[in-house]
C-alpha cells in the first residue's frame, strides 16, 4: 500500500484547525500542473492556549521531519520550508538542525523560515507572502496554495501534528488519537494524547482536570474557540486546533471579553478596514464602559463577520457570541 492509500485509510485530517482531509490535500498538489512544487511545515502556532505543536516538536522531532520527507517523495520534489516561530526555534534548535542536516545531505533542500510569533503568520496565504518577503497578510482565495502557492507554484502546507501523523501512518503505529493543549484554571495543565473522539468532559476527567467549582470552557483555541457551559461539554467533542481552556465562571465578563479583544486587536494585520478599525473599536468600547454594552458590541461583531477579508476578523464573534449565549 502506498503512502496516500495509507493516509486515506487512516482518515487523517489536518490538525492546524481546518480539519481538511490530508490525502485530498496531498493529491490536489500532486495533480496540480507544474514542474516545481513545495512542501511547508507550519509550526507557527500563534493563538493563545495552543502549545501542542512545540510539545510534538520536542518529543517527536524525527517523525515530524520524516512526515515532510514522505510528502516530498510523494510530490517528487526536494524543496521544503520549515516555518517556525522564533521562540519555538530556540527551544528545539540543536535537535532539529541535526535531523534536517541529515536529510539535506541526502539531497533534500529544507530551509527554515523563522518568524516572530503571530496568529496571522500561521494563516497559509499570509505565510506564503512572508516567505516571499512580502507583508504578512492573507491573499484572496481561490487560488488555493495547492494550485498557486509559494512563488505561484503548487504548495503543500501541513501542520506539525499532521506530519507527525503521516510518519506514524507510514510506520503502522498510527492510532486515532490527537494532541490536546489543556490550560486555564486547572490542576494539571499540559499536552495530552488521547482518542480524537473523546468528549470534553471525559477529557477533563481523564487528565484529572475536572473543576470542583462553577466553570465554563473554550475549545479549539483560547481566542477564536467556541465557549461552552458545563452541560454542553458532556456530548461535545474537540474541534479546531485542539486547545481546551477552563475558566472560572465568577471571572468578571469584562475581563474575559477584554482578553480576547486584546488578542484580536494586536493580531489584526491591518489589511482590511472592518477588522483593523472594528477590533480597535471593540476593545475600547468594552474597556471604557463599566458594563459591556452588548447591543453595540454585537452590531460591530456582525459587521466584522460579514465584511472581514479573512478568518481572523470573521472569527471575533465566535467566542464572544457563544460566551454570551452559553454562559451569561
Ligand atoms: S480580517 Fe484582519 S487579519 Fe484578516 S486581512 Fe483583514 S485586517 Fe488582516
Amino acid at each position: 500500500m502506498n503512502i496516500i492509500e495509507k493516509i486515506e485509510r487512516a482518515g487523517l485530517v489536518g490538525r492546524g484547525g481546518a480539519e481538511y482531509p490530508t490525502a485530498k490535500k496531498w493529491q490536489d498538489v500532486r495533480l496540480a500542473p507544474g514542474d516545481q512544487k513545495y512542501v511547508i511545515c507550519n509550526a507557527s502556532e500563534g493563538e493563545i492556549g495552543l502549545f501542542k505543536d512545540i510539545f510534538i516538536l520536542e518529543n517527536y522531532t524525527e517523525q515530524v521531519v520524516r512526515g515532510m520527507i514522505l510528502a516530498l517523495e510523494y510530490l517528487e520534489t526536494k524543496d521544503a520550508f520549515f516555518n517556525i516561530n522564533e521562540k519555538y526555534y530556540h527551544q528545539i534548535e540543536s535537535k532539529i538542525l541535526k535531523i534536517i542536516d541529515k536529510y539535506n545531505q541526502q539531497g533534500y533542500n529544507i530551509q527554515f523560515f523563522i518568524e516572530e510569533p503571530s496568529y496571522i503568520g500561521g494563516e497559509e496565504t499570509a505565510l506564503l507572502n512572508a516567505i516571499e518577503g512580502k507583508r504578512t497578510e492573507p491573499r484572496l482565495k481561490p487560488p488555493y496554495p495547492s494550485i498557486e502557492g509559494l512563488y505561484g507554484k503548487p504548495t503543500l502546507i501541513n501542520n506539525v501534528e499532521t506530519f507527525y501523523n503521516v510518519a506514524c501512518v507510514d510506520d503502522n503505529t498510527f492510532s486515532a488519537t490527537r494532541f490536546f493543549s489543556i490550560s486555564g484554571k486547572i490542576k494539571n495543565p499540559g499536552v495530552y494524547q488521547l482518542p480524537d473522539d473523546i468528549t470534553i468532559e471525559k477529557l477533563l476527567k481523564e487528565t484529572n482536570n475536572l473543576p470542583d467549582f462553577d466553570f465554563f470552557v473554550q475549545i479549539g483555541g483560547s481566542a477564536s474557540g467556541l465557549v461552552l457551559n458545563k452541560e454542553q461539554i458532556k456530548e461535545q467533542k474537540m474541534i479546531g486546533a485542539g486547545g481546551l481552556e477552563v475558566y472560572d465562571k465568577t471571572t468578571p465578563p469584562k475581563d474575559v471579553v477584554l482578553r480576547w479583544l486584546k488578542f484580536y486587536q494586536k493580531e489584526s494585520c491591518g489589511k482590511c478596514t472592518p477588522c483593523r478599525v472594528g477590533t480597535y473599536q471593540l476593545y475600547n468600547l468594552v474597556k471604557n464602559n463599566s458594563e459591556i454594552p452588548w447591543s453595540e458590541v454585537f452590531e460591530i461583531l456582525e459587521t466584522l463577520k460579514e465584511t472581514s477579508f479573512c478568518a481572523l476578523g470573521k472569527s471575533v464573534e465566535v467566542p464572544i457570541t457563544s460566551y454570551y449565549k452559553n454562559v451569561l
